[in-house]
């Protein structure tokens, strides 16, 4: 029965935890991790942090203990011991392992500017950093949000709701930019703007204001000044794989892992945001999404376990901005040929990006049919007719050669 130690107790290390259970393993499951909170759901920390409930947690507490999971919560892993197969934590135990889980996630990349350490300075990762972007978002009536990624939009939205007065600064020259078509961009800056979002791009911050230790004013390259008591720096998020490092396991911004979620030492595997792993094309990719988390636990799941590996899916993920339920689905190629289905005016449409016949990544809004189909042509690598793709009056089967 061999005894499997899962260092992270965020979403693939909970997944995997339950899923070994679910599978029959009956030798010891241990979960470590360095937050105090159980396994909870980070989407709705962006998504729902006012108002609604933040503690959304992945499994009843009860679970743990019915499944036999031992959760070791406030005690992070320091250092991994490869020749004695153990691991030492914080408070100086050291604990013997079979197979060894990193799920070490990611965590927000910091803002190197003077005044990002005063108060009203905020990043989103953790529930305590939820309760704290919420606390300041009910003081204070402005908030200005350094970096118009995913999460910093899914917070202007929430926080524009709310009647707080939002200003996105965004470095390059369109939000999302590392990660959404120039098309989605436009659409989605164009939405923002018109709820009242104030956003500026091409704009770099050079430092943060404060007096008494709080901050005041955001400053920006060229002199100007927007004055705000709250900040939510959201510039990206960087992997959790200094352990692994130290350790000596192979990592290249992430720990390296293969399509079995094996790091370069067979005992030890990794899965979810900490990672660099291979998708079915080859590349080798750095993703940070739940539905990637989640297959990486069931590819850990069966290595643990001897059971037929599983299936490479399609990557994908989720955002909600306002009234626009985004999926987006296969990777953004950097110039892409792109064909729009559906009206932006209408917030329902979905854009088909295209390379030499074949899907190669869809972005949807509030459009599940065409997110649905463009996943199973990017999987199943259709040829598909541009033309009739764009006509929405064309029903989707009848779209591919
Ligand atoms: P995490 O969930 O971050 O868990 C890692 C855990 O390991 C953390 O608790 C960390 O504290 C702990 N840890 C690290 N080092 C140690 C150590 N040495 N010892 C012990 N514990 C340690 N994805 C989507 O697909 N859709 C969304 O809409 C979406 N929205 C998001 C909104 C927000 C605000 C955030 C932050 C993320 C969002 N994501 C979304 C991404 C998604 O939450 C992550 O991809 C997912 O949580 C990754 O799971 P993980 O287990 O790899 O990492």
């Amino acid at each position: 029965m061999s005894r499997v130690l899962i260092v992270g107790a965020g979403h693939a290390g909970a997944t995997l935890a339950g899923l070994l259970r679910q599978a029959g393993h009956r030798g010891p499951v241990e979960l470590f991790g360095d937050e105090v909170d159980l396994p909870y759901h980070r989407p709705p920390l962006s998504k729902k942090f006012t108002g609604g409930e933040l503690e959304q947690w992945l499994r009843p507490p009860e679970f743990y203990r019915e499944q036999d999971i031992t959760v070791r919560l406030g005690e992070p892993v320091t250092t991994i011991d490869r020749d004695g197969c153990r691991v030492r934590t914080a408070s100086g135990e050291f604990h013997r392992y079979d197979h060894l889980v990193l799920a070490t996630g990611a965590e927000p990349r910091a803002l190197p500017v003077p005044g990002a350490d005063l108060a009203g300075v905020v990043s989103l990762r953790t529930l305590a950093d939820a309760r704290m972007l919420r606390t300041c978002i009910d003081e204070r009536r402005s908030l200005v949000i350094v970096g118009g990624g995913y999460i910093g939009l899914e917070v202007a939205a929430v926080a524009r709701s709310c009647g707080v007065e939002v200003t996105v600064v965004e470095r390059e020259d369109r939000v999302l930019a590392r990660v959404a078509s120039p098309r989605l961009s436009e659409i989605l800056a164009a939405h923002h703007r018109e709820q009242g979002t104030r956003i500026v791009t091409g704009a770099e911050v050079t430092r943060i204001d404060g007096a008494g230790g709080r901050a005041r004013a955001v400053v920006l390259g060229d002199g100007t000044t927007i004055p705000s008591e709250a900040v939510l720096v959201g510039v990206g998020a960087v992997p959790r794989d200094r352990l692994a490092a130290d350790a000596g396991l192979l990592c290249a911004q992430g720990v390296v892992v293969d399509e079995h979620a094996r790091t370069s030492d067979p005992r030890i595997l990794a899965i979810g945001d900490v990672t660099r792993r291979p998708l079915a094309s080859g590349a080798l990719v750095r993703l940070e999404s739940i539905p990637s988390a989640t297959e990486q636990a069931r590819q850990a799941l069966a290595t643990i376990t001897g059971a037929a590996p599983v299936a490479a899916e399609v990557p994908w993920f989720w955002s909600d901005q306002f009234d626009l339920k985004l999926k987006i689905a296969g990777l953004v190629p950097a110039t892409p040929s792109t064909v729009l289905r559906g009206d932006p005016a209408t917030g329902r449409f979905a854009l088909f990006h295209h390379h030499g016949g074949t899907v190669t990544a869809v972005e949807s809004a509030n459009s599940p049919g065409e997110f649905m189909a463009g996943k199973k042509f990017i999987a199943s690598r259709a040829r598909i007719d541009p033309d009739r793709l764009a006509d929405a009056s064309v029903p989707l089967r009848d779209v591919v050669h």
